[in-house]
């Protein structure tokens, strides 16, 4: 098994490759993320482990300059605790894994494994409601043929509108759909994200397309011609 390790930290990328040579692996290593994202589009991988804080280029930059390359080796994310980023940032930004530091060896093993045994995702369709679209692959939201600008909540929440065509979604759902397991604040969060997507895939457009179901949730519906 192919491994790509990106991690600028040189005696915690030393010791990750020994250990993952020892098992078997064959390890490739980058210390800065431009080289990282240049072997990564090699495609040539089975595991990609890549570090969030690189020198150049950083790991969800390279996260998403892989996946809009069409490159869709599975990927683990490195977050430290005490990093700038929510942990769950990682998976927002696509990833398909993601171990805070310092982890266990043995849990990494047991999560590249896992990982390789489930192979590349395919690429996800592009969904599509009348005149909105949105690529996963390139999380890319347009309208009108128009590139709207979303922040990675904002569009955790229009996408799973979208994953719900015509559905009323409750708070509740969209709340556990989008937001980490250990958010603790009130479901007044999804009324705020429903007004700031409103503002950018609506107002601009003279559109009503997130219709509020009171006392229920939000229903995304195709504007009518
Ligand atoms: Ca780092």
């Amino acid at each position: 098994m192919r491994v790509l390790l990106v991690e600028d930290e040189a005696l915690l990328a030393r010791t990750i490759a020994l250990g993952l040579r020892a098992e078997g692996f064959v390890v490739e290593t980058a210390a800065d993320g431009r080289t990282g994202l240049d072997l990564g589009l090699t495609g040539g991988f089975d595991v990609v482990i890549l570090d969030i804080m690189l020198p150049l280029l950083n790991g969800y930059n390279v996260l998403r300059e892989l996946r809009a390359a069409d490159v869709w080796t599975p990927i683990i994310m490195l977050t430290a605790k005490d990093g700038e980023y929510d942990q769950t940032d990682a998976f927002d930004f696509g990833a398909d894994d993601y171990l805070t530091k310092p982890f266990s060896f043995v849990v990494l093993i047991a999560r590249l494994r896992a990982l390789a045994r489930r192979g590349s995702p395919a690429r996800p369709t592009v969904l599509v409601s009348g005149e909105l679209s949105l690529d996963p692959a390139r999380r890319l939201v347009t309208k009108r043929g128009e590139v709207i600008t979303l922040t990675p909540r904002e569009y955790g929440v229009l996408e799973f509108l979208m994953q719900h065509p015509d559905q009323v979604s409750t708070k509740d759902e969209i709340l556990s759909g989008v937001w980490d397991a250990n958010y603790e604040g009130g479901e007044n969060v999804v009324e705020v994200y429903i007004g700031y997507l409103r503002r950018k895939i609506d107002v601009p457009f003279g559109t009503k397309t997130i219709h509020t179901a009171r006392g229920f949730g939000y229903q995304l519906l195709a504007e009518s011609p």
